[in-house]
C-alpha cells in the first residue's frame, strides 16, 4: 500500500520524489533470507543445533496465512489474528495441531468468554481543498474509536504540528478536524488527547515514518473519533491545508461505522512435557496480533514451538523439570475484558507457580534491523539491514542476579543481541502480570513495522529466531542445574507506574 490515491489529478506538485527501492517487506522470502547474517553455532553447543531458524520461520508464514485468509474473507482493512474472530478460531486449531505434532502431552484448549468486542466495519477519510480530494487510504481507526453514527463528519481541517501546547497556541480547534504529526523516537506529546481536550471533532495522527503504512494504534480513549494516518497521506493533508487561501479552510470528511459484537470466545492452548520432577518451567507466547502480526507475535509463537520440538526429543528422565507451554489468547483487544487468559493465570498463580523455577514469555524475539534517516539516505524509505534488532529485556530483575547472569551469558553466546542494560521491569508484554511472583524472563522489540500492515513474515529474520530460541534453551538448561531456591522468592510489591 503506497501513497494516497488522488481522486482529482494532482498537478503542479513540484519535482517528482526520488525513486524508492522496492519494499523488502514484500520481497521473495527466499531471496531475502539468503541475505541475512547467521550467527554460527558456538563450538561445544551442538546440543542446540536442531533449533533451526528457517524451520521456525515457516510457522511465522503459516500464522500470517491465517491472518490473510481472514483479510480476504471480507475484512480488507481491519484484519489479523484478531481475538474472537474466525481467524482466532482457526489459529486455535493450528496451535493444537502444532503442539500435538511437537509431541506435547495433555494438549487442550481453555476457552474464555469475551465482553463485546469492537469492530470497525467501514470507514472513509478524505481531505478536500486546492482543487483536490484525496482519500486517505492509510487511515486506520484507533482501537476502540467511537464511530460517526450520524453519518459523515464534514469539518474544517486544522494543522497542529506535533500537538504540543505551543502547536495549539492561538488556534481554535473546537468542533474541527485536527491533524497532528507524531514520530517514534520523539517523546510522546500526548497530542491526540490534547486535541480531544480542546474540543476537536475528529483527530488524525500522522505516523512520521517514511512510507504510507497502516498503523493500528491502541485505544486513544478520546471522545472524538481518532485515526492514525501514514506519512504520505499525512503530508498530502498538510500540504493541502498549507495551499488554501485565507478564510477558505480545507475540509476533512470522516465516516466510521463501528459495532460491538457480543458472545465471542477466545482460548489459550496448553501443552506439557512431563519432566523428572514436579517442579515447573513455563514457556508462553501470545497468539493474537494485527495484520500479518509476524513480529508481534508470530515470531514468539514460532520460537515457543521451536523449544517444544527441541525438548520433546529429550527423554523425560533427562528433563529435570516439567515444561508447560501456553499459547496465550493475547491482549490487542485492549481495555476492559481483554487479556482474559493472562488474567486467569495471574488469578491462579498460587496453584500454578508454586514450584516454578522459570517462566519465559516470548514476544517479538526477532525483528529486522532497520533505520530511517531521510536526510542521509537516497530515498524516502525505511532501510533494512541484514540482521536483527537488539531486544529490550528483563531477566528476573535486580533481586534475582543469578537469573540475569544466566540470561546475559546465553544471549551473548548464541548471538541474540540485546540492549546493554536490562529493563527494570519487563518490557510492555504479557509478563507484566507475572514478574512479581515468578522468576520471569521477557524481552521485546517494537521497531518500525510494529502493528503495521507491513509487518510481514519478511520482517522476522530467521537468523534472529534461531539465535534467540537457542539462547532460551540454554537459559532453561542452566536454570535446571540450580535448585528451585535459587530463583523462587516471595512476591514482590507492586511498583507504581506499571
Ligand atoms: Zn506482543
Amino acid at each position: 500500500m503506497v501513497g494516497g490515491r488522488p481522486i482529482a489529478a494532482q498537478q503542479n506538485q513540484g519535482p517528482a520524489p526520488p525513486p524508492r527501492n522496492p519494499s523488502p517487506a514484500n520481497m521473495p522470502l527466499q531471496t531475502l533470507q539468503e541475505m541475512f547474517v547467521q550467527f554460527p553455532l558456538p563450538r561445544g553447543q551442538e546440543a542446540y543445533a536442531d533449533i533451526d531458524g528457517r524451520h521456525m520461520h515457516q510457522y511465522v508464514v503459516e500464522q500470517a496465512n491465517i491472518s490473510r485468509k481472514y483479510r480476504d474473507a471480507g475484512h480488507p482493512r481491519f484484519w489479523g489474528r484478531i481475538i474472537g474472530t474466525s481467524a482466532d478460531a482457526e489459529d486455535v486449531d493450528w496451535m493444537i495441531a502444532k503442539f500435538k505434532a511437537a509431541g506435547l502431552t495433555n494438549v487442550h484448549s481453555q476457552p474464555f468468554d469475551l465482553v463485546p468486542q469492537w469492530f470497525p466495519e467501514s470507514w472513509e477519510v478524505t481531505i478536500t481543498g486546492n482543487g483536490l480530494t484525496i482519500s486517505l487510504e492509510s487511515a486506520q481507526p484507533d482501537y476502540g474509536a467511537v464511530g460517526t453514527p450520524g453519518g459523515a463528519l464534514d469539518l474544517e481541517a486544522v494543522y497542529a504540528g506535533l500537538g504540543s501546547e505551543a502547536d495549539f497556541a492561538g488556534k481554535s480547534v473546537h468542533g474541527k478536524a485536527v491533524i497532528v504529526f507524531s514520530m517514534l523516537g520523539a517523546p510522546d506529546e500526548n497530542a491526540v488527547r490534547r486535541a480531544d481536550a480542546k474540543g476537536a471533532a475528529a483527530i488524525l495522527e500522522v505516523n512520521m515514518l517514511p512510507g504510507n503504512a497502516r498503523y493500528q494504534a491502541y485505544p486513544s480513549g478520546t471522545k472524538a473519533p481518532a485515526f492514525t494516518v501514514g506519512h504520505d497521506d499525512g503530508v498530502a493533508v498538510r500540504d493541502i491545508i498549507a495551499a488554501m487561501p485565507a478564510g477558505q479552510p480545507a475540509r476533512l470528511k470522516m465516516k466510521l461505522d463501528v459495532r460491538r459484537v457480543p458472545n465471542l470466545k477466545t482460548a489459550q492452548i496448553w501443552g506439557t512435557l512431563p519432566g523428572a520432577t514436579d517442579e515447573t518451567i513455563y514457556i508462553m507466547a501470545h497468539r493474537d496480533g494485527w495484520f500479518d502480526a509476524s513480529g508481534d507475535n508470530g515470531g514468539g509463537v514460532a520460537s515457543m514451538l521451536g523449544l517444544a520440538e527441541h525438548y520433546a526429543k529429550i527423554p523425560q528422565a533427562q528433563r529435570k523439570r516439567t515444561m508447560t507451554f501456553i499459547a496465550l489468547d493475547g491482549h490487542h483487544n485492549s481495555g476492559e475484558g481483554s487479556a482474559v487468559g493472562n488474567k486467569w493465570l495471574a488469578d491462579n498463580r498460587q496453584k500454578l507457580f508454586a514450584k516454578t523455577a522459570l517462566a519465559i514469555n516470548i514476544e517479538h524475539p526477532s525483528t529486522v534491523q532497520t533505520q530511517s534517516r531521510p536526510r542521509y539516505y537516497n530515498a524516502n524509505e525505511i532501510v533494512w539491514g541484514n540482521t536483527y534488532m537488539p531486544l529490550q529485556w528483563y531477566a528476573g530483575g535486580t533481586s534475582r542476579p543469578e537469573l540475569e547472569k544466566i540470561a546475559v551469558s546465553a544471549f551473548k553466546q548464541f548471538g541474540a543481541t540485546i540492549d546493554l542494560y536490562p529493563s527494570p521491569t519487563p518490557p510492555a508484554s504479557d509478563m507484566g502480570a507475572f514478574y512479581r511472583f515468578v522468576p520471569g524472563i521477557d524481552f521485546s522489540e517494537y521497531h518500525h513495522y510494529f502493528h503495521t500492515d507491513l509487518e510481514t513474515p519478511q520482517t522476522v529474520p530467521w537468523t534472529g529466531l534461531e539465535a534467540a530460541t537457542r539462547a532460551f534453551a540454554k537459559i532453561i538448561d542452566e536454570v535446571n542445574k540450580l535448585p528451585l531456591s535459587a530463583f523462587q522468592q516471595p512476591e514482590e510489591p507492586a511498583r507504581t507506574g506499571r
